[in-house]
């Protein structure tokens, strides 16, 4: 094999090798499965919220119902009293009358109040029935996602190592001169070996001379006259 093939490989090499790399810096820094996290913490802190303000909504509408049943029956008794015939003076009437206001106007004082404890909860309910909803679709994703990157991760390191020791293998087939020039063209570029296309080069797309094509029949190794790149040219080809 010619030294221009080796090379040829060893930049298919390297550019999958490069590619999965960047692959596992992603799947390392785990940047989405942060922002979902951060997301999920934030509405669950509203739905804690919620929750408690629609726990105390439902604990005060309670107690003022026992209130208004306290006052229903305070009345009743009272009414009682007043109509047994057992009220001896005005005075003592008048008491109770104005006793049985109080009372009346207290438990529409409830009501009014139990009026817009009702709105809060059912304002509530649908908070936390949204916010679940929520949670839920974050915690799904977030599950999926991280499955996704556990496999991929895996069978991506799995391709690298692989890859990696083809390498290696092949690093011994390369002559030292040719594979300094390789790694000094690499050095400005990830693309260091390009082929000729329609006698262009592909890396700069500028027009590759005859001679150098001619050079490269020779099985010499040439660079481009325009970008620096190491032109390919494969062993049948008539370009
Ligand atoms: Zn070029």
């Amino acid at each position: 094999m010619r030294q221009m093939d080796l090379l040829w490989k060893l930049q298919g090499l390297d550019s999958r090798i490069g590619e999965l790399e960047k692959k596992l810096d992603v799947y390392t820094s785990k940047t989405k499965l942060k922002r979902l996290k951060v997301k999920f913490d934030e509405e669950k802190s509203l739905f804690d919220r919620d929750e408690e303000a629609l726990k105390e909504a439902v604990k005060s509408s309670k107690s003022n119902r026992v209130k208004v049943e306290e006052l229903k029956f305070g009345i009743q008794k009272t009414e009682e009293k007043l109509y047994s015939g057992a009220v001896s003076s005005v005075k003592q009437l008048e008491g109770m009358q104005k006793n049985l206001e109080e009372m009346q106007r207290g438990i529409e004082m409830l009501e009014i109040a139990n009026r817009d404890i009702q709105n809060r909860k059912m304002r509530l309910e649908e908070q936390v029935r949204t916010s679940r909803r929520k949670l839920r679709k974050y915690k799904n994703t977030f599950d999926g996602l991280k499955e996704k990157y556990n496999k991929e991760e895996k069978s991506a390191r799995a391709e690298c190592e692989d890859l990696k020791q083809q390498r290696q293998k092949l690093l011994k087939r390369i002559d030292k001169r040719v594979l300094d020039r390789y790694n000094r063209v690499r050095l400005g570029t990830d693309t260091a070996v390009v082929e000729i296309n329609e006698g262009k080069c592909k890396g700069c797309h500028m027009e590759v001379s005859v001679v150098y094509t001619e050079k490269l029949r020779e099985e010499e190794l040439v660079n481009c006259e325009t970008c620096g790149r190491i032109l390919y040219l494969e062993r049948n080809s008539e370009g």
